[in-house]
């Protein structure tokens, strides 16, 4: 049955061994494409051959007609061969004929393959990936096609074109496929006439922890409030309502040292642009979109980023990681412990043994203790409004006059300290304001450390 569809489909279509191979693709193991295919043309030869030395006349008749089939419309040369050595005449048709279904796409996987690796040329990578785009036109002549001669047993187009590229493609670059989370990514685009060769590159991750010891500095950006990013003058056509950012003043050297695009701040939550993160600093993790390298001397890096910035960021403890670590990173930072520094002001001015016995009803009020807090009234533009549980583990004071303190403040990650100590007029309770009975503000906040 299957040499009768072959001899079918040479009645009415030229296609190259490759596709013909491809229509029977789910039929035996072990093997190429284009070794069914030839498999299929040579064995109908020998099998034809066998028929016109036969002595049956019909047999003798038909393989004469079959011979000359393959010889002059699927241009296959044993057959050729067999008719020239028994004396018969054929058509020699035009060699050059393209095949009805990839157009000699597969005759010339050699350009697709130095497209590639000139594109490859300056890209630091350890394994790949093919992928491609046929355009329509290809993928629906070639369903008409196997409707037309029912083909059960086919294989796509993408995924035979893919493998062809991709095993060459191993061979000329000396490295192996990687088909769940490649480095390199090529996507061929391919018309009949023209092709394309798009490169996707996979990001790097790296991790770090950053100190910022100055304050007025946002950890990313924001966009400018009155243009909302367009550019005005409000914010001298920048579209930010900072100038500068923690990301802005740690990225630029990873993305020269890795040719990368652009790159993506991710951190375990942020502090506020006026307050100081100091200690072991805040974890966070640097994404490199489209590196061109990939092996980076983070140390170098650390130092150079660390000498330039020197008496605002720091960054230290830097590492590959991967996406995985990005999800964690972020549902992991209302898990964390953070401990604060917090200067306080008093409206009323308090003694310092007053002071002393106000402390034992704070800690006694708060320590080990959940509050409750509403989203605090300067980020409800922002923020959605609702009630936070957040847990307090322990509270030191300390006096320095009658109406400036001092707090050491260790909380669960997300409690919004301002609010804590102010009250936010009613929004957070219990506050410090509440059991001062006077009411306190935050003149500067510092995280001292941050717990994972
Ligand atoms: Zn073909
Ligand atoms: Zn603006």
């Amino acid at each position: 049955m299957i040499f009768d569809k072959v001899l079918e489909i040479y009645q009415k279509y030229y296609i190259c061994i490759h596709c013909l191979g491809r229509m029977f693709s789910l039929l035996g193991s072990y093997t190429t494409n284009y070794e069914r295919g030839n498999s299929l043309l040579l064995s109908l030869t020998m099998e034809n051959h066998s028929n016109y030395l036969s002595g049956d006349s019909v047999l003798h008749k038909e393989s004469i007609i079959n011979l000359k089939l393959l010889a002059e419309n699927a241009h296959y040369y044993p057959s050729q061969k067999v008719l020239s050595d028994e004396g018969l005449n054929f058509v020699k048709n035009d060699s050059n004929e393209v095949c009805y279904l990839c157009h000699n796409i597969f005759s010339d996987i050699q350009k697709y393959i130095k497209k590639s690796t000139q594109i490859l040329e300056e890209i630091e990578f350890n394994n790949f990936l093919i992928g491609s785009r046929p355009k329509a036109q290809i993928i629906n002549q070639e369903d008409k096609f196997k409707t037309e001669f029912n083909l059960l047993e086919a294989e796509s187009f993408k995924s035979h074109f893919n493998r062809v590229v991709g095993k060459e493609l191993m061979k000329h670059l000396n490295k192996p496929p990687e088909f769940n989370s490649p480095e390199v990514l090529l996507i061929i685009s391919l018309d009949f006439e023209n092709f394309n060769v798009e490169l996707k590159l996979k990001s790097i991750y790296i991790y770090g922890r950053y100190n910022k010891s100055i304050r007025g500095i946002p950890q990313t950006h924001w966009l400018c409030k009155k243009c909302m990013g367009n550019g005005c003058e409000l914010c001298n056509y920048t579209g930010k309502q900072y100038l500068t950012t923690v990301e802005d003043l740690i990225s630029p050297e990873f993305i020269i040292a890795s040719k990368a695009n652009d790159s993506k701040f991710h951190g375990a939550g942020r502090e506020d642009i006026d307050v100081r993160m100091l200690g072991s600093g805040r974890p966070f993790i640097l994404e490199l979109r489209n590196p061109k390298i990939r092996n980076l001397d983070l140390i170098k890096i650390e130092r150079f980023v660390n000498k330039k910035n020197r008496k605002r960021i720091r960054i230290n403890n830097l590492r590959y990681t991967s996406k995985k670590e990005v999800i964690e990173l972020k549902s992991s930072a209302k898990d964390t412990k953070k401990v604060y520094k917090a200067i306080v002001k008093a409206e009323s001015k308090i003694d310092k043994e007053k002071f002393g016995y106000i402390i034992l009803k704070l800690k006694d009020s708060f320590e080990n203790q959940e509050i409750h807090q509403r989203t605090p009234n300067r980020v409800s533009h922002r923020r959605a409004d609702k009630i936070r549980k957040k847990m307090i583990y322990q509270i030191n004071g300390k006096y320095i006059k009658p109406n400036l303190f001092e707090f050491i403040i260790e909380t669960q990650g997300g409690t919004y300290i301002k609010e804590l100590i102010s009250g936010d007029e009613g929004r957070t309770t219990p506050s410090f304001s509440e059991i001062f009975k006077t009411k306190l503000i935050c003149k500067s906040l510092d995280v001292l450390e941050i717990s994972l």
